[in-house]
């Protein structure tokens, strides 16, 4: 900790001063760590830079939205470009076609497709076409899902071990202000356990518009068959499935996870890749969902308006379009073969280096998606993620800060296309200096992570 606050005066200056006017020192819950973050003043491929000089190799690429790395020059022109055409604008653009079509190319699910402006937003507009669809109000989703800010998804994100301690899945509000009914029309489902899927479906399946899953959920991957287990179980039920692949979505192989693990959602939400690092989130469907949105009658739109309208000044954002086609193009084979890789010796070099020390913690993670958890036993959802002990990770991730290393906090990290080698490297050479250091603190805390 003193060697933090040894090498961080700037930031800490800014937080005192910003908690001030900002409650917790800035707009987003996600970027707070203890004593306080550090303020970021730049990137430039996979290293970010703080207000004090501090350059770091970067791991969490603003939560995974930056695939190809910071300031990328093919995205730079493709924004720069856009700017000198103009910001945005009270019409829409071509840009607009020209991404939604990239897209269905790549996912076919995807039929149509409409822009808004965050992941939050497309999942909320999602549930709601759901509702619309089917004429019903329940929505399922699973326990340690995370689907954006919204009300309709802030139940059981992360529910504390004493909340959920011996009770089935009941559902849990994330947040005060939430109104009851939203908590009540929420059915809460355990990841990786089809049995447990299956039974509390059958019970609300005449009640429930639609589920949600993150595919890969919060970087665990999905149990053979799984995915498969849930997509019967809805057609069975007439309820739409939503992919949530505000993560996944392009990352995970070309189509997104639902290319990779072979199912086909109703409805797909994205974010994150496909604003090159603006903001963006986007709803991709089969066609007869999706055409809730479009006018009923376009000779006197005004009369009779779409059974879901979809507005928004900044939906479908021209820059973020610009940015996220030109993020889209570059993200060739090889791009991905080497975002791929470098998240694999992420995590082989984790996992050896866990070992070298008998230390028997976990490594997570898919493709470019990779996180430590200092658990005995295999993580395969949100309660045996709990299982792992936060105060280790917490000085594993603060000694490593020091040491110019920026693994997200309380998150899962990623690799970019432009993560090096030698960054792989020399992060690797870090974890394990982290991890000598840690060591009496492990056998203090948990010796049975420690294996004579
Ligand atoms: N869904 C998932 C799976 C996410 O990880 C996130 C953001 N981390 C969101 C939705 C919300 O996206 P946004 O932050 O753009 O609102």
């Amino acid at each position: 900790m003193n060697a933090y606050l040894k090498r961080t005066p700037a930031s800490r200056r800014i937080w005192e001063e910003a908690r001030k006017n900002l409650p917790a020192g800035s707009s987003r819950t996600s970027v707070f760590y203890p004593p306080y973050p550090s303020y970021a003043s730049g990137a430039l491929g996979d290293r970010i830079t703080d207000v004090d000089g501090n350059e770091r190799i970067d791991y969490c690429f603003n939560f995974t939205s930056l695939i190809l790395g910071h300031r990328h020059p093919a995205v730079m022109k493709a924004v720069t470009d856009q700017l000198e055409r103009g910001a945005a604008f009270g019409a829409p653009t071509e840009l607009e076609l020209s991404h939604a079509d990239k897209i269905r190319k790549r996912m076919p699910s995807a039929e149509n497709v409409r822009f808004t402006v965050t992941g939050t937003e497309a999942c909320m507009l999602a549930i709601r076409l759901a509702r619309a669809y089917t004429d019903r109000t329940k929505i399922a989703k699973f326990e340690g899902g995370y689907h954006g800010s919204s009300d309709a998804t802030s139940v059981s994100v992360h529910p504390d071990l004493n909340e959920i301690a011996g009770q089935d899945f009941a559902p849990l509000p994330e947040t005060a202000g939430l109104s009851p009914e939203v908590v009540a029309n929420t059915v809460v489902l355990p990841f990786n356990d089809s049995d447990a899927v299956y039974s509390i479906i059958r019970r609300n399946r005449e009640k429930l518009a639609c589920i949600i899953v993150e595919p890969v959920m919060r970087g665990i991957p999905p149990a053979p068959g799984f995915l498969q287990s849930i997509r019967e179980l809805a057609s069975d039920s007439h309820i739409v499935l939503i992919f949530d692949e505000v993560i996944t979505g392009f990352r995970i192989s070309p189509g997104g996870a639902q290319e990779k693990y072979h199912v086909r959602p109703d409805l797909t939400t994205m974010g994150k890749v496909i604003g090159g690092g603006f903001p963006i989130g986007a709803v991709g469907g089969s066609e007869d969902i999706m055409s809730l949105t479009a006018f009923e009658n376009i000779e006197f739109p005004s009369c009779k308006g779409p059974k879901v309208p979809h507005a928004g000044t900044f939906n479908a954002h021209p820059i973020s379009l610009a940015a996220g086609i030109a993020t889209l193009k570059e993200l060739n084979d090889a791009n991905r073969d080497r975002l791929d890789k470098a998240g694999q010796s992420m995590r082989v070099g984790l996992k050896k280096a866990l070992s070298e020390k008998r230390i028997n913690a976990q490594v997570t993670g898919v493709g470019s998606l990779f996180d430590l958890h200092f658990a005995e036993h295999e993580i395969t959802d949100y309660r045996t993620s709990l299982t792992a002990d936060h105060v280790l990770k917490r000085c594993l991730d603060l000694d490593l800060l020091n040491r110019g290393v920026f693994l997200p906090p309380i998150h899962f990290s990623c690799t970019s296309a432009a993560t090096t080698e030698d960054d792989i490297n020399r992060t690797l050479e870090n974890v394990s200096a982290t991890l000598n250091l840690l060591l009496p603190l492990i056998k203090e805390r948990r010796p049975r992570l420690l294996s004579r």
